[in-house]
């Protein structure tokens, strides 16, 4: 509970209420946010509203919360006004500060619990219950965009604290995608108890695994989903990017077909990013879209896979040419997964990780820089941490550009030079990681020739990848012909593309350039 508890809903839904119950049950402070905003106005909500507007309020309200998030000491409970989140940047940046939770009832609950109040402007009007309909539509999707939902309709204040209080002790971190948003649990053995809520409800839950993951995690994960959906299934794929194919997603949905999986099936993804990619594309596509959740079991599904919704299958020519973005309705992270991943996938996958904390988490390279050889011997508390970090920062960047429109290339650091060094080989000579390590060291050098990354910081993080026991000398390999493959989407003469360069710790900026120009920076780093 190291980050505040932020109760979010409509007015009426026990905000104040429940956040009393949590903050004394959890010897935490207790913030009401109108109060605050009262206590900075000199007056009431009503009367700010009445002198100075809605906006004037909504701009108060938004500078007291700020205030809040930024506060140390121990984090506490705080109730938020029904509107304090409606922004959506101030709703990102909550969702990233603090854990989130909508409390929900219904319009007749509201109204009878808010009727005769005195201090709700917005309801001052004839028909109160036609404008909580009303507000309530138009504040739908904002307050979808949270860490949990939690009805509160015919139940007591106790049974909603406890539930709240739940939340924040499992601390889960949110992508925001307005009515797909889910969250992501990070533990260690928490796939028994988790799966059981994400998959709850499912008519049938369908297990797609591959041959590698399913002796070491098959079975606990199955019996987690038969314990609360009775017909449950399994599809066990071979494992490898050679199987992430149509003829797989074929076997699923056969599979989903004999188990007479409907459209309130559920798909769970035990694997790889394979498997997470295959299943979340299968799931996207049987009966035309059924929920799935995502157990990643490698440390680039974690890190990488598991956040953004970008489900695909491979064709011979082409990887991820065939796909969709679905979201998954949960993911589950759970570390004691990653004992058993070979190695060199493990290591590589750690080359995400420098990338991550380059784009968005100065700490995240100081703890690797720290820990290295607790990183290498996967210490499942560093891990943990390590996990995250990470997918903190990608929640943030996929929460900000869901379909891939703009700041989420932020995410291409060191992919542009590290994609052409990887097709070139074939994808069979180097990792995935060790082409983007590859990549890091071309796109921190090339920033430094452009004037945007200093030398210290290029000089940092080629250490830690070479510490980390990653490729970093970019003299033995065959840049000369890999460059070739840099945009080669991009025929035509004097095409441009968006390079993302480091510009300080936690900070990254596209450049756009020629591609020529881009090829010249590349090849000027052969010796
Ligand atoms: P992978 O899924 O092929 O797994 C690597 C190997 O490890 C496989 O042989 C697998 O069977 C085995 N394995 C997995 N977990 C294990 C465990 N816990 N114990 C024992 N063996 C285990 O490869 P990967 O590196 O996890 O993922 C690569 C794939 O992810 C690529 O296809 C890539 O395109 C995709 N990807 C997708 C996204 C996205 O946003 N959707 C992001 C990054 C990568």
């Amino acid at each position: 509970m190291e980050r505040p508890l932020l109760l979010s809903g409509f007015m009426g839904t026990g905000k104040t209420t429940v956040g009393r119950e949590v903050a004394v049950s959890t010897g935490r402070p207790f913030v009401d946010l109108d109060a605050e905003v009262e206590r900075k106005a000199g007056t009431s909500v009503a009367d700010l509203f009445a002198s100075r507007g809605e906006d004037a309020f909504r701009e108060l309200e938004g500078q007291v919360l700020a205030r809040v998030l930024a506060g140390s000491g121990p984090a506490p409970v705080v109730s938020l006004g029904g509107g304090a989140l409606l922004v959506r940047t101030t709703r990102l940046d909550a969702l990233d500060r603090g854990v989130v939770v909508t409390l929900e009832a219904t319009p007749e609950e509201i109204l009878a619990r808010t009727r005769g109040g005195a201090g709700r402007p917005l309801l001052a009007v004839p028909d109160p219950a036609a404008r909580i309909r009303k507000l309530l539509g138009e504040r739908h999707l904002a307050y979808l965009e949270c860490h949990a939902r939690i009805p509160t309709t015919g139940r007591s204040t106790r049974d909603v604290a406890r539930d709240v209080r739940e939340v924040w002790e499992r601390d889960p971190i949110a992508v925001a995608a307005g009515a797909a948003s889910y969250a992501v649990d990070v533990g260690s053995g928490i796939v028994g108890e988790r799966l059981a809520p994400a998959v709850q409800g499912a008519s049938v839950a369908l297990l797609v695994t591959d041959r590698n993951v399913e002796p070491h995690h098959g079975e606990p994960t199955e019996a987690a989903a038969r314990a609360t959906v009775p017909r449950t299934a399994k599809v066990v794929l071979e494992p490898g990017e050679e199987h992430k194919t149509l003829a797989s997603l074929d076997r699923i949905w056969n599979a989903a077909l004999a188990a007479g999986a409907d459209r309130k099936s559920r798909f769970v993804a035990l694997g790889g990013g394979v498997v997470c990619d295959v299943t979340g594309f299968a799931a996207a596509t049987w009966m035309r879209g059924v929920p799935w959740v995502s157990v990643p079991t490698t440390l680039l599904a974690m890190v990488d896979a598991s956040v953004g919704g970008k489900t695909a299958v491979d064709l011979a020519q082409a990887k991820n040419a065939v796909g969709a973005f679905w979201q998954p309705r949960a993911v589950l992270c759970d570390v004691q997964h990653l004992a058993t991943e070979p190695f060199p996938g493990y290591r590589s996958a750690l080359a995400e990780v420098v990338k991550t904390a380059l784009i968005g988490d100065p700490s995240l390279l100081v703890l690797l820089e720290e820990h290295t050889d607790r990183a290498l011997a996967r210490d499942p508390e560093l891990v943990r941490e390590i996990v995250r970090r990470s997918i903190r920062v990608k929640a943030r960047v996929v929460s900000l550009d869901e379909r891939e429109d703009g700041i989420r290339a932020w995410l291409n650091l060191g992919h542009t030079v590290g994609h052409a060094i990887e097709a070139y080989g074939g994808y069979g000579r180097l990792r995935h990681g060790e082409a983007i390590s590859l990549g890091l060291v071309a796109a921190l050098r090339i920033g430094e020739r452009l004037g945007r990354t200093d030398r210290e910081l290029s000089e940092r993080c080629i250490d830690l990848l070479g510490r980390l026991g990653l490729p970093v000398d970019l003299s033995a390999e065959p840049l000369s012909k890999a460059v070739g493959l840099i945009g080669h989407d991009k025929k035509r003469a004097g095409a441009r593309l968006r390079f993302i360069v480091a510009a300080a710790l936690g900070r990254v900026e596209m450049v756009d350039l020629e591609l020529t120009e881009l090829r010249g920076h590349v090849l000027s780093l052969c010796p």
